[in-house]
């Protein structure tokens, strides 16, 4: 079977790696990338690359600009202020910036920190480390039916001890969206601080970091069309300050003695120490730009009929399992009686289309899950009907266990 792909979609023609005729179904993991990207890394590196906040020349000084112009583009992005937004190299930096940096020495002997089995290593790793050396007790918040967060089992999960509720937006294998707003506001109502995993939320649907009020939340830019290396951190402006930064050295202080005494940068190069990827945040910026330009109300509703038309035709498989049928992120979790799924994703590769297999970073959702490893399909705006039209035929090719042994 060979693979020939429709054009019906969104901005196709910009991303290069389609032109190889692969299917590219693992969108939660890394997206592909459009033209403009590199177009902005290479600007950057043939024509202004210098370091930032340190040079008085012309080129430093283009650098610096448009380095912080992404910061405001990215600001505005989310509806934060300037200083509210830091840059990281991931949504794992972020996380463990804000956990370690701020919630380290917020959270004492006792206190409740809320999350659930469904959310990645990211997260939850960091919290076990403080764990460990706080004494604190992490508390999973039960999911319902559906594997999904009801705003009920958060209630009813609340103790006088809990002091942080710490889920992901959208969760990375399930991808159900969970209704974070009305979570923050009772958990505002009891004094309780959100932190936000948007990993799976920002590439996908608007982020109002005003509208919903949340207090901490975290996403990378390689997962929504951006390089890799760069993630966003923001906080309110008044839990930043008080945010240490766990990562210090040059470009984030002031001045320093030879006895130790030093006055650390004003927010946010304090929480930005040593040389950032400047070419990756300027890229951001365009990004960020192209993004805006189709319009991220469009990407999600046209992601939420592409995930439609997947789970109709997927279910005519009988075969196939499907866990996540009642969401509306692009998002498929599902296995094939009798093969494990790996080996689907194995097979599939054959017909060059590009899945994920096991357990993606989320180890302890095979508790409630009752399955350790499922294939996962993504989708992003520049998939098509043809394409899942495609990956159907191939599932439901009659000798698919011969192919496989
Ligand atoms: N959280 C979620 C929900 C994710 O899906 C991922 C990436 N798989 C991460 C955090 C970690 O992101 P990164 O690897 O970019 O740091």
């Amino acid at each position: 079977m060979s693979t020939n792909i429709g054009e019906d979609n969104m901005n196709r023609e910009d991303f290069n790696i389609l032109n190889s005729n692969i299917i590219y179904f693992d969108n939660a993991a890394t997206t592909l990338k459009p033209k403009v990207l590199s177009e902005s890394l290479s600007d950057y590196y043939n024509n202004y690359s210098s370091n930032i906040h340190r040079g008085d020349y012309d080129i430093s000084l283009v650098a610096e600009k448009k380095y912080e112009e992404s910061r405001l583009k990215v600001a505005k992005f989310i509806n934060a202020n300037y200083n509210e937004i830091v840059f990281t190299s991931g949504t794992t930096d972020s996380l463990n910036k804000i956990i370690l940096g701020y919630f380290e020495d917020y959270l004492k002997e006792n206190d409740e920190v809320l999350t659930t089995q469904a959310e990645h290593a990211s997260l939850l790793l960091p919290l076990f480390e403080l764990k460990d050396k706080k004494n604190i007790k992490v508390n999973y918040i039960p999911l319902d039916e559906n594997y999904s967060l009801t705003l009920d089992n958060v209630k009813n999960s609340i103790t006088e001890n809990t002091k942080l509720i710490a889920i992901s937006y959208v969760t990375n294998i399930i991808g159900d969206i969970r209704n974070v707003k009305e979570i923050i506001d009772y958990a505002h109502e009891k004094g309780i601080l959100v932190l936000l995993d948007a990993a799976q939320a920002a590439p996908h649907k608007k982020v109002d970091v005003k509208d919903l009020d949340v207090d901490f939340l975290a996403f990378s830019m390689h997962k929504m069309l951006g390089p890799t290396g760069v993630g966003i951190l923001y906080g309110k402006e008044e839990l930043l300050e008080k945010t240490k930064p766990i990562i210090v050295g040059g470009g984030m202080n002031a001045s320093f003695e030879n006895d130790g005494s030093k006055v650390y940068s004003d927010l946010p190069e304090r929480l930005e120490a040593g040389t950032p990827n400047i070419a990756g945040v300027i890229a951001t910026g365009s990004i960020i730009d192209y993004i805006e330009n189709i319009g991220i109300d469009n990407i999600e509703k046209y992601e939420s009929n592409l995930k439609k038309y997947a789970i109709e035709k997927l279910s005519q498989n009988s075969n196939i399992t499907i866990y996540n049928k009642n969401n509306n992120s692009g998002l498929i979790a599902f296995n094939y009686k009798g093969i494990f799924s790996q080996d689907i994703a194995i097979y599939l590769n054959k017909y060059n289309i590009c899945v994920r297999a096991g357990n993606h970073c989320s180890k302890i959702l095979k508790n409630e899950l009752g399955v350790r490893n499922t294939v996962r399909i993504s989708l992003y705006f520049y998939n098509t009907k043809e394409e899942i039209d495609r990956l159907v035929e191939v599932l439901n090719n009659p000798n698919i266990f011969n192919e496989i042994i």
